[in-house]
């Protein structure tokens, strides 16, 4: 039985980069080879069990020889299993994907080929620079700049020098002062722009902009490192006005996500999509306590006037055992459903449920204060909640009338956290954020007693006044709250911070 292998370029770094076709590759193979230019953040999206091969190449710290990728490769096809060889950029440009796939045609194994975005392309692009323009360049040539004595020789500089196109050289950095002298020798204007784009498309994109004469200079300055494009050419002066990457609002920012696992994307994606870096330390775990006693109240649903939900979760899984009981919505009827803010409210919204009651501010306070209105001593009022939930709600209603509380899930600490969580904290963090005071309190726990020390100098960000109280009260210091006690608050209080 042969295996199948796709050579599927993954793009420059920015995950929505990555095609269609290939990210199909990547959710039906068995095994993923992939190098340093090809953003891990894919691996997620492997399926269960696929086995991962890192052959990663650093320029001149090659980790695994190419004969040796291309021998692990056909292996792993021979033996039947389907291969993603997953390359940084076009599997084509420079990225030895022709020499990997005539491997596999002389030992007949099937393979296709993925094209990817080339960072020779798409990574000027973010970079504000239009490889072509009508006014600048009507031509672009794109050159290794880790050459061979011999390739040298191929390279006809002079061509390069006087034919005005755009030049963007890969692996170029080493080989930078070879590069521009050759250039200027051959007639190239000493005046001529140069941009320097390193990591492209990623948070940590850095663009140096220079001229030819001075591009060695500068580039040791600013220490510019691989892997960077070179370019040369006069579309680097559009960047001004073309340059949308760098100007969005959380360019460059690592932004520390502390909310459970299963929930944080809304938030991670806002971050990522404004570019900013959103990397996720789930502190918290959802975790569903025996449904007797919620099975039981929703029996006797029909007695109550009220339900109350104080969190996603909280709807979560109480419509989870209702569909268990074989039930449905339908059971609402003639109850008021209370919700404590906008997250719980969607999730009620989800399931056809709009809620009666509402509070302008999302917290307990303001929930009691507009059910305190209409609630009358002859009133019977359900909370499924948490088991950490505060008790003010509860505690304030039942100076009014009959509630029962019934604890459908708790919080606890996701342990998978405990080992990433020094490393993350200790790396180069902009904001921290909170979005429940129980993210606050399992964060402390897991980062030990050198909390304040890991937290330094680290902005946090909290959704609303109780987390803010949380993080006081373990004596650290707010940057900021958000306004609305929601993940688009605090998106607005992130992207504030930046323009104020
Ligand atoms: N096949 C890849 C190129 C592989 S050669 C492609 O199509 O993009 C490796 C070189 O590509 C690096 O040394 C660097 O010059 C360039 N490169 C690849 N990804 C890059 C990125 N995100 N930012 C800057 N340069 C990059």
């Amino acid at each position: 039985m042969k295996g199948k292998v796709y050579l599927v370029g993954a793009g420059p770094g920015d995950t929505k980069l990555m095609t269609l076709k290939g990210l199909e590759c990547i959710k039906k193979s068995d095994v993923i080879i992939y190098d340093r230019l090809a953003n891990d953040e894919f691996l997620k999206e492997a399926k269960e069990g696929c086995e991962f091969i890192y052959v990663g190449k650093k320029s001149s710290n090659h980790i695994l020889p190419q004969n040796m990728i291309n021998e692990v490769i056909a292996q792993k096809a021979l033996e039947g299993k389907t291969v993603t060889r997953l390359k940084g950029g076009d599997p084509y440009v420079f990225g030895r994907g022709g020499e990997e796939a005539e491997v596999l045609y002389d030992q007949g194994i099937d393979f296709e080929i993925v094209p990817g975005i080339t960072s020779a392309i798409g990574g000027l692009c973010y970079a504000g620079i239009p490889i072509t323009h009508r006014d600048y360049a009507s031509s672009f040539h794109v050159i290794t700049g880790h050459l061979r004595e011999d390739e040298d020789k191929e390279i006809n500089w002079n061509a390069l020098a006087n034919c005005k196109g755009t030049l963007v050289f890969l692996m170029g950095i080493g080989n930078l002062k070879h590069i521009s002298d050759r250039l200027i020798e051959e007639g190239r204007d000493p005046k001529t722009p140069v941009a320097f784009v390193s990591w492209a498309t990623r948070y940590n994109q850095r663009t140096v902009v220079t001229d030819l004469e001075n591009a060695y200079e500068v580039a040791q300055e600013k220490k510019v490192k691989a892997p960077s494009l070179i370019v040369v050419g006069d579309v680097v002066k559009v960047r001004d006005k073309l340059n949308f990457f760098e100007n969005r609002d959380l360019f460059g920012k690592k932004v520390v996500v502390t909310r459970a696992r299963k929930q944080s994307s809304d938030l991670s994606e806002k971050i990522n999509s404004l570019g900013g870096k959103a990397v996720e330390l789930p502190v918290i775990k959802i975790e569903k306590n025996d449904d007797t006693e919620l099975r039981k109240e929703i029996e006797n649903l029909r007695d109550y006037t009220h339900i109350v939900f104080t969190s996603r979760n909280g709807v979560e899984l109480f419509f989870e055992t209702l569909d268990d009981m074989g039930l449905d919505s339908r059971v609402f009827f003639g109850v008021k459903v209370c919700s404590i803010g906008a997250g719980t409210s969607e999730e009620l919204m989800k399931r056809g449920i709009k809620a009666d009651i509402v509070p302008e501010r999302f917290v307990a306070e303001s929930l009691f204060e507009e059910m305190k209105k209409t609630v009358k001593n002859s009133d019977k009022i359900l909370i499924p909640r948490s088991e950490n939930a505060r008790e003010f709600l509860a505690d304030r209603l039942k100076e009014i009338c009959e509630v029962t509380e019934v604890f459908s899930y708790k919080t606890v600490i996701d342990e998978k956290s405990r080992e990433i969580a020094e490393d993350v904290l200790k790396s180069d963090v902009d904001y921290v954020t909170f979005t429940s005071s129980s993210t606050v309190k399992n964060l402390v726990e897991i980062a030990g007693e050198n909390y304040k020390e890991l937290l330094e100098g680290k902005k946090l960000v909290s959704i609303g006044p109780v987390t803010s109280r949380t993080i006081e009260e373990f004596g650290l210091e707010v940057y900021k709250e958000a306004e609305v006690s929601t993940i688009q608050g605090v998106m607005d209080v992130l992207v504030g911070c930046l323009l104020y």
